[in-house]
């Protein structure tokens, strides 16, 4: 089994603990505007249901961060608010119950500004990710080391980091996400190797959920093994419960979340005599709020199915219109195909 990396600081949002040897966090972020309170607490509570552990929410004005204590009271997991340019907005969304903020230093303007911010977080001892994009580098950086460079991405940080310091404040989380995969790597390294502080793992830009469940497994994945990364999100268009979805399933391949259940499906061929993929995606979406561990197979044929499933705990393979029933590679019945899900369903809560 694989450990987390044990040397970055613990951090607290709300009531969950980052980095230390705490278990990698999945967050995700609305699409929804908070001052549309209850749209964004509907999502949050689905979002919530399904396994996301951290929420964040752009703050776009006054409407936005006042609305932060009304949604907190009807959520259950900590509420982050992401702050670009105005650090009166971060102030309010502080004052509102803010669990932790994002920001890029780069962009609030003064550091007399960014010391404000620090106070206030200070006081209500909340934690501040400092959130570099490879896109939106200061001037200073970009015009030194390239607009989209690994060297830049890092250096920016460094110089906020410091900033931050200078204010006593450390109570600090940190990112450089780029939509380059590769910079993203190595700037996630030269950060786990400079500094302690948890890391928030991403690829931003990442695309629709195809591109980026490609791209956030590759970038992402690459860093787990390595054990960098304490919380990360996986940014992908559209619902934001698909981001949740694959972050389970990238950290369980990495042995990083457990009481999942992971589902196990053959590619299908020839042999296959049943209608397959409705159930597949049928028994996806349910077994996404049963929090066990377990392995449930969905085979093709009976011929091999049974057997290549061997150590799923539970599983089907089809026949012509009809299925059996294995439990770790023994069969147990036969289902007719129109009740194979409602079985499969029931069986699944019984284990
Ligand atoms: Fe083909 Fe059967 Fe293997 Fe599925 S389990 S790929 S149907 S041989």
């Amino acid at each position: 089994k694989m450990n987390k990396r044990s040397n970055t600081l613990q951090v607290k949002v709300g009531n969950i603990s980052l980095g230390g040897q705490n278990k990698v966090v999945i967050q995700s972020m609305c699409n929804t505007k908070p001052r549309n309170i209850h749209e964004t607490v509907n999502q949050i509570k689905i979002l919530e249901k399904n396994g996301c552990e951290i929420i964040r929410v752009s703050i776009e004005n006054e409407n936005d961060a006042l609305s932060l204590s009304k949604i907190k009271e009807q959520i259950n997991i900590p509420l982050v608010a992401d702050i670009h340019f105005d650090y009166k907005l971060a102030l309010l969304a502080i004052e509102n119950g803010a669990d932790k903020i994002r920001i890029n230093p780069g962009n609030i303007g003064k550091d007399e500004y960014v010391k404000l911010i620090c106070d206030k977080c200070n006081e209500k001892h909340i934690p501040i990710r400092i959130g570099v994009n490879s896109g939106s580098l200061e001037k200073e950086f970009s015009e030194k080391y390239g607009s989209h460079s690994v060297k830049g991405m890092v250096e920016s940080i460094k110089k906020y980091v410091k900033l931050l310091e200078s204010f006593n404040f450390y109570n600090i989380v940190l990112s450089v996400k780029s939509s380059d995969i590769i910079s993203t790597i190595e700037a996630y390294k030269e950060l786990s190797n400079l500094f302690n502080y948890p890391l928030h793992i991403g690829i931003t830009e990442a695309g629709d959920i195809f591109s980026s469940s490609i791209r956030s497994s590759a970038g992402l994945g690459i860093l787990l093994y390595e054990g960098i990364g304490d919380t990360l999100r996986i940014s992908i268009t559209g619902d934001p419960l698909e981001e949740i979805n694959a972050a389970k399933e990238l950290l369980n391949s990495f042995n990083l979340y457990n009481n999942y259940v992971k589902v196990i499906s053959c590619p299908t061929c020839g042999r296959t005599n049943y209608d397959m993929l409705p159930i597949v995606k049928e028994i996806k979406e349910f077994t996404s709020t049963v929090n066990k561990d377990l392995k449930v197979a969905i085979m093709g044929c009976i011929v091999n199915g049974p057997g290549e499933a061997k150590n799923a705990d539970i599983g089907v393979a089809g026949g012509i219109n009809e299925a059996i029933l294995f439990k770790k590679g023994e069969i147990i019945r036969k289902i007719p195909q129109e009740d194979i899900v409602a079985i499969l369903k029931e069986e699944i809560l019984k284990l």
